[in-house]
């Protein structure tokens, strides 16, 4: 029996090694290294599942599979193989990030409309560059693109990481974004998660003005189909939406209602939800409520912290990134959003989402490239993964919640998501040490995607004033 599983997994790597081979020309001008053996020799090496970092490791990878990890002085590369000595460097999985889009803001200066453009050309460079090899794009305001994109990923014809393609936003009546359908009744949202089932998204997120009835129809159809469904909610407390049996709730705690005084039962409260203390008991049974349901929570650090007005430098490879236009309005934006009354509901929503993940909730991170503007693909991802150390996580406690715990949240947890054997070499290459500064998650020299190496800067530098434009 065992003899017959491994005879099969080898089959499926030699499979998915050769569709992987078709690069487009201008994918494979990103590429290092395309070779059937490739092993990584004296590599500092992040073991996620037991939050060690492992000193002078070797990993040997064979056609997009790892297939050996010991101590450099015991394991030798085979003849043939392909040696990087990753000697001061170290060896991450791929992140897997769960609050990701294709498209980012388009404000007219008095943001009297609410707009968004998808950017298929640069985003999923973005992503890839920075690390990200698996994302789930968190609701969809142009599913066809996403859709396509992820189908001309996979051919190997434009860059990018593998996609979870969430469907059009399951949203209600009253909605500001005018790119979304607002659904009007159960039936309705029943038939509408069949539809985009039928088209292949394979993840739903329920929205702001969504009452109970019809996130409950839509969650029971999601699950019917074995599809999960994550919610940014506002009309349907948190506690309302884990007792109707949503998988998952973006944004941290941050969104959550279940603190307004008088909250009306499916009336999304105006303004922003008050800001519980931490330390509260309400806030503290919320949590504990959460955790029994195994309610997963995304974390969305970056996009909330440039609300604020805490210690954060742009980093000026942001700005250089950005098409001319787009910098003026991300700059608009940006000084406009910031304000210092966001700084004390950014430091309870960070210790919040501490306190779930000690209470052994499953804590997942994405970037949100949207909201106010200020957060980019790729950088941006970045950020949030940094954010989680000033929430009190240790650098390899977030590069887990970047890796394992969103590898867990989407199933994908015995495929992806760590360094083992067995697994997709789905890897990073860090220029430095990340157990004890998580910036040098910025120093990134390689993107392995299923053991095909792409060199993350020349990636950066072909979207260099260009995002935003498409
Ligand atoms: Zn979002």
């Amino acid at each position: 029996m065992k003899k017959l599983l491994l005879a099969g997994s080898c089959l499926l790597v030699t499979l998915q090694a050769i569709t992987q081979t078709s690069f487009s020309p201008q994918v494979k001008k990103y590429i290092d290294y395309d070779t059937a053996s490739i092993t990584f020799t004296h590599c500092r090496l992040a073991d996620v599942k037991n939050l060690k970092v492992l000193e002078d490791m070797t990993v040997i990878v064979r056609n997009g599979a790892i297939t050996s990890i010991a101590d450099s002085k015991k394991l030798p590369p085979p003849a043939g193989s392909t040696v990087i000595d990753l000697t001061g460097k170290s060896l991450l999985p791929g992140f897997v990030l769960l609050h990701e889009h294709m498209y980012y803001a388009a404000y007219p200066a008095d943001f009297s409309y609410l707009h968004v453009k998808q950017l298929p050309f640069t985003f999923p460079k973005l992503y890839l560059a920075c690390g990200a090899t698996t994302i789930r794009t968190a609701g969809s305001v142009e599913p066809y693109s996403d859709l396509n994109l992820k189908r001309d990923i996979d051919q190997g014809q434009i860059l990018g990481p593998y996609m979870d393609v969430t469907a059009p936003y399951l949203e209600g009546k009253g909605t500001f974004f005018p790119q979304m359908h607002e659904l009007n009744s159960p039936a309705e949202a029943k038939a509408f998660v069949d539809f985009w089932a039928s088209q292949g998204c394979t993840s739903f997120k329920a929205y702001n003005y969504l009452d109970k009835a019809t996130l409950k129809a839509a969650i029971d159809e999601a699950h019917d189909k074995k599809l999960k469904v994550t919610g940014h909610l506002c009309s349907v407390t948190y506690r309302e939406a884990a007792d109707l049996g949503i998988d998952q709730l973006e944004h941290g705690f941050s969104v959550s209602t279940d603190f307004v005084p008088d909250k009306k039962e499916n009336a999304c409260p105006l303004g922003a939800p008050p800001i519980a203390s931490a330390d509260s008991p309400k806030v503290k049974d919320l949590i504990h409520f959460l955790v029994d349901k195994k309610i997963i929570i995304t974390s969305t650090l970056a996009v909330l912290y440039n609300m604020t007005t805490l210690d954060t430098t742009m980093r000026p490879e942001v700005l250089e990134a950005m098409s001319p236009d787009t910098r003026s309005m991300f700059l608009n934006v940006y000084t406009k959003m910031r304000n210092p009354s966001g700084n004390n509901a950014m430091l309870e929503e960070m210790k919040m989402e501490k306190k779930f993940s000690d209470a052994g909730g499953l804590l997942t991170v994405g970037t949100d490239p949207t909201g106010n503007g200020a957060t980019l693909a790729g950088y941006g991802s970045q950020q949030s993964i940094e954010l989680l150390t000033k929430a009190g996580f240790t650098p390899i406690e977030a590069i887990r919640i970047a890796t394992y715990n969103g590898a867990k949240a989407l199933g994908l947890e015995n495929k992806i998501g760590s360094i083992e054997v067995g697994k997709t070499a789905d890897l990073i290459v860090i220029d430095g040490d990340i157990s004890q500064n998580i910036e040098n998650i910025r120093k990134i020299i390689w993107v392995f995607k299923q053991g095909v190496g792409f060199n993350a800067q020349k990636i950066f530098s072909s979207v260099k004033g260009e995002v935003g434009k498409y």
